[in-house]
């Protein structure tokens, strides 16, 4: 039998550079209308993989950042 793979389970999309230079970064959970102040998602998803602070050193890392599709900005 085939060992089951480890396989991450949040997909992250790549960014390109230029963009990612360019643009204000407005995407992380800091910046979401879902994000409470005690540091969670009202929605109830996982809040740590799309933390600015998360997504830059993702971004630093690999070049790619998990993006949450639920994000909404007032
Ligand atoms: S909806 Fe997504 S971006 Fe917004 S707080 Fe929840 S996990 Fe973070």
């Amino acid at each position: 039998m085939t060992p089951k793979r480890i396989t991450p389970s949040i997909k992250k999309d790549v960014v390109n550079p230029t963009d990612y230079n360019r643009y204000e970064h407005r995407w992380s959970c800091d910046e979401c209308t879902h994000f409470d102040h005690k540091g969670a998602c009202t929605l109830g998803y996982p809040s740590a993989p799309h933390r600015l602070e998360q997504q830059t050193k993702d971004y630093l890392m690999s070049g790619r950042i998990a993006f949450c599709r639920f994000h909404e900005i007032d």
